[in-house]
Parts: C-alpha cells; structure tokens; sequence
C-alpha cells in the first residue's frame, strides 16, 4: 500500500471531530503598550484555556521578559515595552513546557509538585512527566 493511501485511509477511519479538537491552538496573546508599560488584555482567558494558576504563569513570564508585573484591573501589566510577538512567544513556550502533555500533545494537564518537582499529569492519556525548570 501507498503511503499516501495508508494516510487517506487513517484519516477516514476516524471521525472528522476528533482531528478538529486534536490540534490544540495556541491562545493569541491581546496587548498593546501605553508608556513605558505593556498591557496584556486577554491574559485571564488564556489562564482559563490552558487552566493553569495565574502566579505561576506569570513568574514564568516575567522571568523569561526579565521584567515585573502587575494587575491592573484583570489585565496584566508588564514594566517595559514588548511587541504582540514576543509576549506571543514566551506564552507559547509556556504552553508548551507547562500545558502539553509531551506524550499526546493535550492540553488536558494538570500541573503537579511532587516533592518540590513540578509534574505534569496527563488526563487524556494517562502519561506524567517531570518539568525541567
Ligand atoms: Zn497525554
């Protein structure tokens, strides 16, 4: 059989549902910068999405900005200019590390500290793997 043949007949096998919620889209970061400060318009939905605790997130964002931050409002304001892209970039490396199972590629975690380790607990396939920080 032809590769290709091989994939038409996966892809057919499986309901049209299932391959739509399977890839995870990667929540668009909403800022605009005011002064010498950025705000993030969208960050609480995002944490909603991901489900994950908005300290925690956000010592991953400022450390990886290298700046500070503060809520204003419900909207997070970062000290310093920073383009849509780079905060884009930093928040998708956060999903990546602390959201998506590393085995399925779900967003359906929970994040776990296991003896000061921090875990990331698959529901959706079950698999646990330790987050390197
Ligand atoms: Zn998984």
């Amino acid at each position: 059989m032809q590769y290709k043949e091989m994939l038409s007949r996966l892809y057919s096998s499986l309901p049209k549902q299932t391959l739509s919620k399977e890839r995870f889209e990667m929540p668009v970061v909403e800022s605009f910068t005011q002064g010498p400060r950025t705000f993030i318009k969208n960050f609480e939905s995002i944490l909603k999405t991901i489900r994950r605790e908005r300290d925690q997130a956000l010592k991953v964002l400022t450390k990886e900005l290298a700046t500070a931050a503060s809520i204003e409002e419900d909207k997070v304001v970062l000290k310093g200019k920073f383009e849509q892209a780079k905060i884009q970039k930093v928040v998708n490396y956060y999903i990546q590390k602390y959201v998506l199972c590393s085995e399925c590629k779900k967003p359906d975690t929970k994040l776990l500290e296991q003896k000061g380790i921090k875990v990331l607990k698959c529901e959706a396939c079950g698999a646990t793997s330790s987050v390197k920080e």
